[in-house]
């Protein structure tokens, strides 16, 4: 019915004050490139950036009505009397203009369709509509008689900040329980219910609380950061200090300077750095805790949280990298911490990376971008040489503390005995430390128990039946699991090849069987392993960083989600036990990553008075990534890969794209990547090197097949990848994934 009426000829139509804005392009967040148009009927008005409801191809669609197309454009305009009509418009701030920007960048930039990227700029649907009261709970304030306090409870009560009431399914997510718990405290008198009209406002954090005094060289780079912020210009600030120099004071300065301006900061951090202390920090500094947005968080806080950024109302997002696509009205700052981290890169769907796209933002929002690490990226780097990037530099650990004595440990002949991995002089190391009462850390980035099982008769390696991987065993769960897809299968009996039993033999160490190692050589030390498959959520990982803070374990042993940010008082020994592992393989950033990863482990040891101690053990004792690591060398490493990135035309001296073609059986890949080989561009200063099987052959039962173009800077890879791919057509079964700036050569 309402269809019918909207759709009578309006009777002012021809007079000469009719509003000509009859119709609308509108951007859809499915993964096509189209803008549609559709017709704005009476009654309802939109401008660009409006969230509204349309029909798409039998279903309702939620769409965002995008800019008038350039005047110049060869659009075909539908026929008025064909468009569909706009159903109804959200009640949010419409997506602002920068952010429509971003998005059209990213697209272009990237070869992700329009509408994908849109997909990300839009938060759950119910963030669209406000919300009707609700039962909420506050915090008694009392214990009456009886009511036991348990952990879970106790969590609970610290979840709650007097004045803000919160539900019993955020209180129960924000306290890791179950909403039973809730009940029971509120029936016990612990709690009480309470209706909210709406939700409560939001904390505002303070940006006017005193902040610590700076030393020198912290001072000179918060005035640099503070007075981009308060001039509201472009500028991407490369922070470069040495762990514990106090780069997050620095960029404290910056955000207190925006807050104080009453406009919106971002922080970007590697999901992994959001610990438990970096937030306890944050609320010291501006007084309540900071909104955080990541693939965690539960779907009502991202729904609140996407509805308060829209509305202004959210000062302060702290996130992993699809924060970046928030619909910040007046974005003051941004913070990548940790910019160096390859996990801002995101790999799969829109593959992009958080960090270039975050530069791209804060130009397109004309304000400063700070850039913050202990080990920064060659990428970085070469912009601030360049002089794209303004580089402040803190060269020393605040409170004079030293930097880490870093020692080499040759296994070649400082041999572990048979079936162990610890060398005698890390051993002797360890037992120094425990019996001083002091902590210390094990690192090996490998989770599970052993990275190989192979058969000892017959000599057959278990392997993923989806992938080309082998199986890791994880004795806890008793379960053999495939790392790339998720494949999990108890260990066999007998060999599926030869049939003999008991036959399987466990190569190489992952942290479990490191752990059975330590029990067996230190059975009264206390010990713990972190590895994100054994660690049920965030919750259980910060109740161990403060068991170890307590000092309720001596010996932590981890892979590198320990790596980040966590403070450590009592550690004084970090010992590596494989320092090659990251080496091997075709990454051409394999040992600038190595170099960052085991800079950062190092940086855990020794970080107050007590002086701390590293100890890599490797094979190779000459490779130049860890002599540079010995030698405290950074500045000097990064020299010789930078040139050697040079000669061969490789990021960031030259440009790089990753296509793979993947297909249900080999004999379809081979074919569409023999295809677009035909199709291939040739042309001066490119490169395409491919169809080969990529390194990971098989990966979710898809076979896949790579190529990587390589050209010069000048070049414009994405004009010459979209004239390349416009040639082809793909069968259907056939994928083909984009990978601008590959970090990934798998
Ligand atoms: P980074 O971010 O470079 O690793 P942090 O900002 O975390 O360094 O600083 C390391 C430690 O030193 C932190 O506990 C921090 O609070 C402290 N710190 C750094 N600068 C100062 C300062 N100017 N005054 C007081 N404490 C400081
Ligand atoms: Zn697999």
């Amino acid at each position: 019915m309402a269809e019918s009426c909207t759709s009578l000829p309006n009777p002012d139509a021809t007079a000469i004050d009719v509003p000509t804005r009859q119709r609308a392009r509108l951007l859809l967040p499915v993964p096509l490139d189209g803008i549609y148009d559709y017709r704005i009927p009476q009654g309802i008005t939109v401008e660009p950036g409006s969230i509204v409801v349309v029909p798409f191809a039998g279903r309702r669609l939620i769409g965002v009505v995008w800019d008038d197309a350039p005047p110049d454009s060869d659009e075909a305009e539908v026929p008025e009397s064909k468009l569909k009509p706009i159903e109804m418009v959200f009640d949010v701030p419409p997506l602002p203009a920068y952010l429509r920007r971003l998005v059209e960048w990213v697209s272009n930039y990237t070869l992700a369709p329009l509408g994908a990227v849109l997909r990300m700029a839009l938060g759950p649907v119910d963030s669209l509509s406000p919300l009707p009261g609700k039962t909420a709970f506050i915090a008694a304030g009392i214990t009456p008689d009886g009511a036991k306090l348990t952990q879970a409870r106790r969590r609970v009560l610290e979840a709650l900040t007097p004045g803000a009431p919160m539900s019993a399914a955020e209180l129960a997510e924000a306290a890791d329980c179950g909403t039973s718990v809730i009940r029971a405290m509120t029936k016990a008198g612990l709690l009480i219910e309470t209706k909210v009209a709406a939700r409560a406002p939001r904390p505002r954090p303070d940006g006017t609380r005193p902040l610590p005094h700076l030393s020198e060289d912290q001072a000179a780079a918060a005035e640099v950061a503070v007075a981009a912020v308060e001039a509201r210009r472009f500028e991407t600030l490369l922070l470069d200090g040495v762990t514990g120099s106090g780069k997050t004071e620095v960029y404290f300065n910056a955000i207190a300077a925006a807050l104080k301006a009453g406009r919106q900061v971002l922080v970007l951090l590697p999901e992994i750095a959001l610990g438990a202390q970096w937030q306890s920090r944050f609320e010291r500094q501006f007084g309540c805790r900071p909104a955080i947005w990541h693939s965690e968080v539960g779907h009502n806080n991202r729904r609140d949280l996407w509805r308060d950024v829209a509305l202004g109302q959210a000062q302060i997002v702290i996130g992993a990298r699809s924060a970046l696509f928030l619909p910040f009205p007046d974005l003051g700052l941004i913070v990548v911490d940790e910019e160096h981290d390859t996990s801002f890169k995101q790999e799969d769907g829109v593959i992009y990376h958080a960090r270039d796209m975050a530069i791209v933002r804060a130009s397109i929002e004309a304000i400063p971008i700070i850039l913050a690490s202990a080990t920064p990226s060659l990428e970085s780097l070469v912009n601030a040489e360049r002089g794209r990037y303004r580089r402040l530099v803190l060269p020393d650990r605040h409170g004079g503390a030293a930097l880490p004595d870093i020692e080499l440990v040759d296994l070649r002949v400082d041999k572990p005995a048979r079936q162990r991995f610890l060398s005698p002089k890390l051993l002797t190391g360890l037992r120094q430390v425990l019996d001083a009462g002091e902590q210390a850390m094990l690192f090996l980035n490998r989770r599970g128990y052993a990275p190989l099982t192979l058969c000892r008769t017959c000599g057959h390696r278990l392997e993923c039946p989806n992938c080309t991987a082998w199986l890791v065993e994880h004795r806890l769960v008793r379960k053999l699991a495939c790392h790339h897809c998720g494949y999990a299968a108890p260990l066999p009996e007998t060999c599926p090849i030869c049939h003999e039993e008991h036959s399987f033999a466990a190569c190489g160490p992952g942290v479990e069987r490191l752990a059975e190692e330590v029990s067996e050589c230190f059975p009264e030390a206390r010990f713990a392993v972190m590895a994100s498959d054994m660690l049920m959520g965030p919750h259980a990982a910060a109740e161990l960083v403060a068991k170890v803070q307590n000092h309720e374990i001596d010996l932590l042993i981890g892979t590198q989600m320990m790596a980040k940010g966590h403070h450590f008082p009592m550690l004084t020994l970090v010992g590596v036990v494989d320092a090659d592992l990251g080496l091997a393989g075709g990454d051409l950033r394999a040992g600038e990553r190595t170099f960052q990863l085991l800079h950062q482990v190092a940086g855990r040891a020794g970080r107050e008075e007590r002086p701390g101690r590293v100890l890599l053990q490797t094979f190779d004792p000459e490779q130049p990534v860890l002599q540079a690591l010995a030698a405290q060398d950074r500045d000097g490493f990064l020299a010789v890969e930078s040139e050697a990135r040079r000669s061969r035309g490789l990021p960031p001296h030259g440009r790089l794209a990753a296509l793979i073609v993947s297909g249900p059986d080999a004999e379809s890949a081979d074919a569409a990547a023999a295809g677009l080989a035909r199709a291939a561009p040739h042309s001066r200063g490119i490169d395409i090197l491919g169809p080969a099987p990529a390194p990971l052959a098989v990966l979710r039962g898809r076979h896949r097949r790579r190529f990587l173009v390589k050209a010069g800077r000048e070049v414009n890879l994405q004009a010459l990848l979209r004239q390349w791919l416009g040639r082809i057509r793909l069968p259907a079964s056939i994928r083909l994934q984009i990978d601008v700036d590959p970090y990934s050569f798998l």
